[in-house]
């Protein structure tokens, strides 16, 4: 006997009805047998829960108390001076929204960077761990303790990064584009993570000058700590203006050392550039051209100096992607892959995907194909967590006189 099966689903595979079991996928096909609920689906698309693979839930919503910005230095002292007030019920209010948002488009796993400095200290931490264990319901949450604002010349972070490991932070977090000393952070953080076996998430290369990347260093310590398929790194914007022959050799780089990109394209499309005008580059690394290499598009920012924008739709961050690279219908799956199979495995998720066996996270759209979800950002009407229905959109009505 299912727990329930939803018939009529339009999987990537064809037409399926989905059975139920113990919050996994017992079986795909037709003629399931017996269930205790059975939902038709009425053909609608089918996907897996998607997964946002970098977000900052404890700095989003912060809009109103700060006015615009020139550049991603200025985003960072905006901020910077913002947190100090951050109590963990202002963190975990805005968190609230972010999340919630985001479980409505879609969103079933999540991983967060978390400010963790003298100045946040550890209440952005506390308010999204609890944030994590509320919502655990819905939607799956890393916690990622992020030193934004250096290391070496932040005395104190590297102690409250390892506070935060004690306390729950699944992984750590590094920006070496605000360290005085770049390569001594990026040692610090690779020495940490093995000491307490985590996993790494770097900002890096945040910037339009093709020169001074710092992906060979991390690659060739990845390699040396043994790290592979554990390293994530976010932005990564030089690429996008690396000649030819320069963005295959570090593509060749991440390959080998399984260093996964993920873009941010709202951010990166924002504050790249902006004192160049209406010529200016698109400033976000071209996923699609890095062959053999683990990729995301992910939201960053929602509703901040870095990114004043964010409905939290990662289809939204899909369409965006395709669109502003020319990217086709052709390429509309492998930009689906970069909210979906992506990043789940950046966030190494187990039994991830529409298959017999693995976790049953799925969304609901109400369109003839997944290309057609991204083509139209659509919005889920309903969300199964572990097989259990965890939210529903009802459709938007006309009211004729
Ligand atoms: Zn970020």
């Amino acid at each position: 006997m299912l727990d329930l099966i939803l018939t009529n689903a339009r999987l990537p595979q064809g037409a399926s009805d989905i059975g139920i079991v113990d919050g996994r996928i017992a079986a795909l096909g037709h003629n399931l047998g017996k269930a205790r609920e059975v939902r038709d689906l009425g053909g609608r698309t089918v996907l897996p829960g998607l997964v946002e693979a970098h977000i900052h839930l404890d700095k989003a919503g912060l809009l109103c108390r700060c006015g615009q910005v020139d550049s991603v230095q200025q985003a960072v002292a905006a901020v910077s001076t913002l947190k100090r007030d951050f109590t963990v019920a202002d963190v975990h209010a805005r968190g609230a929204r972010v999340i919630e948002a985001a479980i409505s488009q879609g969103t079933m796993h999540m991983r967060s960077h978390v400010e963790v400095d003298p100045r946040a200290g550890l209440r952005s931490l506390q308010a999204v761990l609890a944030l994590r264990a509320e919502y655990a319901f819905a939607l799956d949450l890393q916690v990622c303790a992020f030193a934004q604002e250096g290391l070496t010349n932040d005395p104190g972070t590297g102690a409250l990064l390892e506070q935060a490991l004690d306390l729950g932070a699944d992984l750590l977090g590094g920006c070496p584009y605000t360290d005085i000393d770049p390569m001594a952070q990026i040692d610090i953080l690779f020495d940490m993570a093995a000491r307490h076996d985590v996993d790494l998430d770097f900002h890096l290369d945040f910037d339009l000058d093709p020169e001074g990347s710092h992906i060979r260093a991390i690659c060739d310590r990845t390699i040396r700590q043994g790290w592979q398929g554990r390293v994530n790194l976010g932005h990564v914007t030089k690429l996008a203006v690396m000649e030819d022959h320069s963005l295959a050799t570090h593509a060749g780089m991440l390959a080998k050392a399984n260093v996964a990109v993920t873009a941010l394209p709202a951010t990166d499309l924002y504050l790249n550039g902006m004192d160049q005008g209406h010529r200016a580059p698109r400033g976000v690394a071209p996923l699609h051209l890095l062959d053999d290499v683990t990729v995301a598009v992910a939201t960053n920012n929602v509703m901040n100096p870095f990114t004043p924008y964010g409905d939290c739709s990662l289809l939204r961050m899909a369409n965006l992607y395709a669109n502003l690279m020319h990217l086709g219908a052709g390429d509309f799956p492998a930009c689906l892959r970069m909210i979906t199979e992506g990043p789940a495995r950046i966030l190494r998720l187990a039994d991830y995907g529409l298959s017999v066996g693995h976790h049953a996270d799925l969304i609901v759209l109400d369109v003839a194909s997944a290309d057609e979800g991204l083509a139209t950002i659509a919005s889920p009407i309903m969300g199964f967590k572990a097989g259990r229905q965890s939210f529903d959109r009802p459709a938007a009505r006309l009211l004729r006189p």
